[in-house]
């Protein structure tokens, strides 16, 4: 992976990063168009990564399809497939990490304390091997991109983080590879996330301005599934996850939550524009 580039910095191209788990989906795809329109050569990564799973998490059955993943990726344009064995990316002595003191310990980061500094180091670690210019991430997992242009930009990483919105399924619910977990009743259950971010958008427009009246709305809108367990539902600035408690005129608020769905853990959010 370094070779290639080196080679590839030697003929002066530019090189996007598009780092994922894997079994992809569409999500993972719109990622690689718009990596497509900022760079030469596109390195997809493709790599489980245990530090970012607790041991209660699901790192041992999550969803892995190797010859499916590299038939979509090359027709979608990816130039270099890098999947490295867990083996090499951390050694048996390994012992140096990257985490946030602070933005990742709330939303995800209180419910999986040791998530956000295995992300991190993950990233740093690709980010070093492969030598992008440009680094593209989806919305769907907010508070991840958030702190990866925080760590590019506190430990000067000369890489430009872009951001891609969310991809639905047609009745709205989030692509995620986590979602072949979800059995025929739970995956119509799991529509209620992104109503319920509907319903805050609605509330919105229509005029509600208290975060904790639109937090309540949401929260009976998804407790009435009956395998529904939620994490958080918060409204925060979109720029600092600082908590909003009353909305302004003409600012962000990002609406995020995760939601479990009998034993998968969903997220989703959405970020909305209050008018006046
Ligand atoms: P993952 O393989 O789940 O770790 O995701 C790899 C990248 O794809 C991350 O930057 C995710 O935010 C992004 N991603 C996952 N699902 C979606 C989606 N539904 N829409 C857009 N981006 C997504």
């Amino acid at each position: 992976m370094r070779s290639a580039s080196a080679a590839a910095s030697r003929e002066n191209k530019r090189i996007g990063i598009v780092p994922t788990m894997g079994y992809l989906h569409e999500g993972h795809l719109s990622l690689i168009e718009i990596a497509k329109l900022h760079c030469d050569i596109v390195v997809m990564t493709l790599f489980v990564n245990p530090t970012q799973f607790s041991p209660s998490e699901d790192f041992s059955v999550y969803p892995r399809s190797f010859a499916d993943d590299s038939a979509l990726a090359a027709h979608a344009g990816v130039n270099i497939l890098f999947a490295p064995e867990a083996k090499e990316m951390y050694p048996a002595d390994f012992d140096i990490y990257v985490c946030s003191e602070k933005f990742g310990t709330i939303l995800e980061g209180s419910f999986r304390p040791a998530h956000f500094k295995g992300v991190l180091t993950i990233v740093a670690k690709l980010f070093h091997i492969v030598n992008p210019q440009i680094a593209v991430f989806g919305q769907k997992d907010y508070q991840q991109a958030f702190l990866i242009k925080k760590m590019t930009r506190d430990l000067d990483f000369d890489v430009e983080i872009v951001v891609v919105p969310i991809v639905r399924e047609h009745d709205g619910l989030a692509m995620s590879s986590r979602n072949v977990y979800l059995s025929p009743t739970e995956r119509t259950q799991a529509r209620a996330l992104s109503h319920s971010l509907k319903i805050a958008e609605k509330l919105i427009a229509e005029g509600e301005r208290s975060a904790t009246k639109i937090i309540a709305t949401m929260k009976e809108h998804i407790i009435r599934e009956q395998d529904a367990r939620i994490d958080y539902i918060a409204i925060t600035e979109p720029e600092t996850l600082a908590p909003i408690e009353q909305l302004l005129p003409d600012t962000m608020a990002l609406v995020v939550l995760a939601v479990h769905i009998g034993t998968t853990r969903l997220i989703d959010n959405i970020l909305i524009h209050i008018k006046h």
